[in-house]
């Protein structure tokens, strides 16, 4: 089997596994994180932290670092990293996968839950609950402020001020269907408001919430980056890294491999 260097780029627990399983393999793996959380799990592989600079600078690493393959394994609502990378790779000429996380709209309670496009919409359906759980990541916690009866939980504090009313909630999942049963209960949450991460290991709040009557309000995702083929597990992306690909163009076309 082909040794490759593989640039993952993560901040994700698949990103955590597909690193694990390449460097198990043999590969040579870095694992890119944005740097935005202050305890990041240990990881295989080496680890790089930080922006890149845009296209332009993510494309002059994967030339200085001769990286042969790249995974995007960020958060589905990690847009802005993802398109950076459809682009770099595009303009190195290396082949790139994403590993998708199949959307909440297919789960079966999808269709009890309010689903809406943006956080001010979000925001605007939230204000009409008398006490919500904010499940959105503490970099969006910016478009709620104006709730007064929020109970937020996130990994890190966020770096600016929250009403004095919120209640914070620093903790790490996964969570369990009883944890998230006590905390609705506990705090007398009326609604949840949460990503369609499509994440297996944080759909029990979704469980909990239907079981008590906890209305859910659901950001949808934006499209993938086009273009990009896709996998949905890391298993399946690590066969891929293995496999010879057609050496692409700048052009984005690809070329037929020699030899
Ligand atoms: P984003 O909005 O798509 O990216 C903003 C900028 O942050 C990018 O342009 C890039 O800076 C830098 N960046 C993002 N991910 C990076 C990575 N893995 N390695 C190096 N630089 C990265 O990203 P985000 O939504 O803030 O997410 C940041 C990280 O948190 C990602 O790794 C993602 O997987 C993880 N995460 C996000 C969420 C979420 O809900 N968004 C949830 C869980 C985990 P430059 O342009 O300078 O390169």
């Amino acid at each position: 089997m082909a040794v490759m260097k593989v640039l993952i780029l993560g901040g994700t627990r698949a990103g955590r596994e597909l690193a694990r399983l390449l460097v198990a393999s043999g590969h040579d793996v870095v694992s890119s994180l944005a740097g935005r959380v202050t305890r990041p799990a240990d990881i295989a592989g080496q680890t790089r932290v930080g922006g890149f600079g845009g296209v332009d600078g993510l494309a002059a690493y994967l030339r200085d670092e001769a990286i042969e393959r790249v995974v995007d394994v960020t958060h589905p609502f990690a847009e802005q990293i993802s398109a950076n990378a459809a682009e770099a790779c595009r303009l190195v000429g290396i082949p790139l996968l994403r590993i998708e996380r199949p959307s909440w709209a297919q789960h079966l309670l999808a269709s009890n839950w309010v689903w809406v496009d943006d956080h001010a919409a979000a925001a605007r359906t939230a204000a009409a609950f008398s006490r919500v759980l904010l499940t959105v990541g503490r970099q969006s916690l910016r478009h709620y402020l104006e709730l007064p009866h929020v109970v937020a939980r996130m990994v890190d504090p966020p770096d600016h001020p929250v009403p004095s009313s919120w209640q914070l909630r620093l903790e790490r999942g996964p969570f369990t269907i009883d944890d998230e049963r006590a905390l609705l209960r506990d705090t007398a949450i009326t609604a949840l408001v949460t990503k369609d991460s499509g994440d297996p290991l944080t759909e029990a709040k979704l469980c909990a919430a239907a079981e008590l009557d906890v209305t859910v309000i659901i950001l949808r995702r934006a499209p993938a980056p086009e273009g990009v083929p896709a996998v949905g597990t890391p298993q399946e992306a690590a066969a891929w890294v293995a496999t010879q690909h057609p050496q692409i163009t700048t052009s984005g076309k690809a070329k037929p491999t020699q030899g």
